[in-house]
């Protein structure tokens, strides 16, 4: 299998010869509709009735119990850091295998990140090698879980649901419990994902999700935390909207809160997006089965699949190639080159000098994924549609 070989391969999924974007946002329905209503009511900025519906919405759709609405998903995520408790010089686990974000929020939040190794099977957390490096490194005194080795507190578990797919959620729930650590979600990229059935972002104690113009549904920018404890919520709504004390017209805020609202305006594109859901989810399982096939024959390279625990929102389709020397590298130029866009995983957190000196576990297998992953392009429109069937079964 060469670098040729696979652009072949691309190419005989997404047909025309001419530029492909990785992942592009699905502006349709009702989007001109909402917004517009914004802008002729006035009612564009940090209250309205879309920010109210979105949070509905979403809560409807996650099964979370109820949803706050921000600017962007580390907001999201930074503030869920807060709500879990994570204070200064706590230290946070999450996986090196993930995008900036996740370590940048719980830097925000004043913590260190630790990095743990993910597994193969999920390309996410590891929670049989978390459970054995807990046993090895932690220590809980009067509540409270330490790091013998740094003496700093174990705040939390960040999972993050690595281009969509669940981490295996019961067992990392059972040892989140066992050490005492409070587990938050990072589902910026999962929403639409379900675990056993449940969506993710509900297993944690709270979750952030990301609506940048990348991920599956977009409102330009934004995030949203869920969860399924009505205190957190109100405090999460509290602390976004700069903790000001309800009033008809005196300024009082009881702390240093935050202004992390999603405007009116981002909030309408949302319920508009939210609405094209589940058309979204059918087009990238569609799209992620053509590459399945197209790659069916080559037993060297794999198209990730969902875990068998899960149903995928397959937000961004991956390859994952042997571990020829060079090939990763000359897929990515080869596929470039041709306009078809592709991109390498992120470079592992633990690796970058901005966080090489927090501590981390044994990290081989993010180690090894991050020499063989690739993504490749997998906006939902790029699904062959396919009427064909409908009039095959008129024939038949
Ligand atoms: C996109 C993303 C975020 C951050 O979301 P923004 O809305 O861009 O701030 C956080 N974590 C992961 C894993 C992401 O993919």
């Amino acid at each position: 299998m060469n670098a040729d070989d696979i652009l072949h391969r691309l190419r005989t999924v997404l047909h025309d010869a001419g530029r492909v974007a990785l992942h592009e946002p699905h502006l349709e329905g009702r989007a001109l509709e909402y917004v517009q209503e914004c802008i002729e009511t006035g009612w564009v900025s940090s209250v309205g009735k879309f920010v109210d519906r979105f949070e509905d919405d979403l809560a409807a759709c996650t099964g979370a119990r109820r949803a706050v609405v921000v600017v962007n998903g580390t907001a999201a995520l930074q503030m869920c850091l807060l709500l879990a408790g994570v204070t200064e010089g706590d230290e946070v686990l999450c996986p090196a295998l993930t995008f900036v974000a996740t370590a940048n929020a719980i830097a925000h939040a004043r913590a260190v990140p630790h990095f743990v190794d993910c597994e193969e099977r999920t390309l996410g957390l590891d929670p049989h090698k978390l459970a054995d490096y807990l046993n090895e490194i932690a220590e809980t005194r009067y509540g409270t879980t330490f790091n013998r080795r740094t003496g700093r507190p174990l705040r939390a578990v960040v999972a993050m649901h690595t281009f969509g797919h669940p981490v295996d959620l019961d067992p990392l729930v059972e040892v989140c419990e066992r050490f005492r650590i409070t587990l938050v979600e990072d589902a910026a990229e999962s929403l639409g994902s379900r675990y056993k059935g449940r969506h993710t972002g509900t297993f944690g104690r709270v979750a952030a999700v990301s609506f940048n113009g990348n991920k599956i549904i977009t409102t330009g920018g934004g995030g949203a935390i869920l969860t399924n404890d009505d205190a957190l919520a109100d405090r999460a709504k509290h602390l976004t909207t700069t903790a000001k004390l309800p009033h008809r017209w005196e300024f009082v805020h009881d702390e240093i809160g935050y202004n992390f609202r999603m405007p009116n305006l981002n909030a309408a594109l949302g319920c508009a997006q939210l609405e094209l859901l589940p058309m979204l989810l059918e087009r990238k399982r569609a799209l992620a089965q053509q590459y399945q096939q197209a790659f069916a024959d080559c037993p060297d390279v794999r198209v990730f699949r969902e875990p068998e625990f899960a149903t995928s929102n397959y937000w961004l389709n991956a390859l994952v190639l042997p571990e020829t020397a060079g090939l990763r590298d000359e897929v990515l130029e080869r596929t470039n080159d041709a306009g078809v866009m592709t991109r390498p995983v992120w470079r592992l957190l633990s690796r970058l000098p901005i966080y090489s000196h927090c501590p981390a576990m044994d990290l081989s297998v993010s180690e090894r994924l991050e020499r063989q992953i690739v993504n490749i392009p997998s906006s939902a429109k790029l699904a062959a549609i396919q009427p064909a069937k409908t009039s095959a079964r008129r024939v038949a």
